[in-house]
């Protein structure tokens, strides 16, 4: 992979596919592209404004079996602990595993192997403006103009996603955490088990769980994290989590050797997936599930799409299945639930983990469960609740 030089008059600016943003979608389109033959020809530019040398991120998912990311998950586990006041108990996740990979390894992985193609160029600039054309597309950067056949972008900026401020029906939360990653002196954690949700913690903000992915009997990452309205002083999360280590881990001596805090949209907005040669994906292309914050398998998804239909020359990359449009349901139901305060998030997800098979509750989350399992599930937690908000959306 070369810098792209736009100056450089001796290379042309048009391109098969450009990818504007290098993060999670559009690093994670590169590989699947790189890893087929079929694109070995194509001119492919990717676009960012940074170098993606932080670790900036840590992503956590369910998977079953291995993926295309397997060399670099840094743990996993078959095993997790949800704890509330009204259920606890120790999930047994089989046949998924709860996966961790850390940002940097992710974008390291990618860009070191697009290193290695020469049909491939990276350009470390601000995207300025995307305009779809009559033949093609162009990107302007401080560069100048790239012109392509596609853009698959996943920069926030350049979503078409319509908010209408205030509009009925239309729901917005925001999961936003800190995590640490702690290391102490005496080996206190089991690595083979994680804590998924610990919602025994102060739930007056909204809802509010920790969550603890031991890595090592002495090394864990620990995060505390909101699904609310407004976010909270800076310092409150540092105070949660400090006595939460302190109180319910009983761990007195340790070191924070990373620091992370994130804010996910959780909202049951429409996006548009594609606009003419404009494909949409990542956050950008609504793939944050609404209902849970969680984006990493469903970019997968969305990304392995994109390579099959390219592959058969298609140019619509917009298509939604049933199941997909029955989960994004599920999600307005549960946040009408959860913003107008109707059950807190913590009694909700006890029900639903007390009640059903653990990797049903995971399919279920994935968009993937059958019709059985959604009324399963669905009759898990209180009718008297969710059937008039059930109802309630519908008749929007
Ligand atoms: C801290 C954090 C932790 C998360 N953890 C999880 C998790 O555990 N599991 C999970 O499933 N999801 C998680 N998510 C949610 C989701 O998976 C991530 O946000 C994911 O990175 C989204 O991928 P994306 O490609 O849409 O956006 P990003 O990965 O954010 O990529 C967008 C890219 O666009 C670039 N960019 C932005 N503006 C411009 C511009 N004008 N010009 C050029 N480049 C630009 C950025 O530099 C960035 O590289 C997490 C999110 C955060 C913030």
């Amino acid at each position: 992979m070369e810098a792209a030089n736009l100056h450089n008059p001796t290379q042309t600016n048009h391109y098969d596919y450009i990818i504007t943003g290098a993060g999670c979608a559009g690093l994670s389109l590169l590989m699947r592209l790189m890893e087929d033959s079929f694109f070995s020809e194509k001119r492919i530019l990717i676009i960012d404004a940074s170098p993606k040398q932080s670790n900036d991120r840590t992503w956590c998912f369910w998977e079953a079996g291995a993926g295309l990311f397997e060399p670099i998950v840094k743990h996993s586990w078959q095993q997790v602990q949800f704890a509330s006041n009204d259920f606890s108990g120790l999930l047994q996740l089989h046949p998924y595993q709860y996966k961790m990979i850390e940002g940097i390894d992710f974008y390291q992985m990618v860009l070191n192997k697009a290193a290695t193609f020469s049909n491939i160029q990276f350009l470390q600039e601000t995207v300025l403006k995307i305009v779809d054309g009559a033949s093609n597309i162009t990107v302007t950067t401080d560069s100048g103009d790239v012109k392509a056949n596609f853009v698959f972008n996943s920069i926030p900026a350049f979503a078409s996603n319509k908010t209408v401020p205030g509009k009925k029906g239309q729901y917005h939360l925001l999961q936003h955490f800190k995590g640490w990653v702690i290391e102490t002196v005496e080996p206190v954690f089991d690595p083979s088990i994680a804590t998924l949700m610990d919602f025994q913690v102060d739930q007056s903000a909204g809802t509010t769980f920790m969550y603890v992915m031991p890595t090592s009997s002495t090394r864990a990452l620990v995060e505390y994290t909101l699904f609310t309205e407004a976010l909270l002083p800076e310092k409150a999360y540092g105070k949660a989590l400090r006595d939460y280590i302190s109180e319910k881990l009983k761990i007195r001596q340790y070191q924070i050797t990373h620091e992370e805090f994130g804010i996910i949209p959780m909202t049951n907005q429409s996006f548009s997936l594609q606009e003419g040669r404009l494909v949409q994906m990542g956050g950008a292309g609504g793939q944050i599930k609404g209902s849970s914050g969680y984006a990493f398998q469903f970019i997968q998804r969305r990304t392995t799409d994109i390579v099959a239909g390219l592959k058969k020359g298609h140019s619509y990359f917009n298509h939604k299945g049933l199941k997909q449009i029955m989960g994004e349901f599920y999600d307005t139901v549960l946040l009408n639930v959860l913003i107008k305060r109707k059950m807190n998030g913590g009694q909700i997800f006890s029900q639903i983990f007390e009640k059903n098979p653990p990797d049903s509750v995971l399919r279920f989350l994935d968009n993937e469960s059958s019709f059985f399992e959604d009324l399963k599930i669905m009759n898990s937690v209180p009718t008297r609740i969710f059937f008039p908000a059930a109802i309630q959306e519908l008749l929007r």
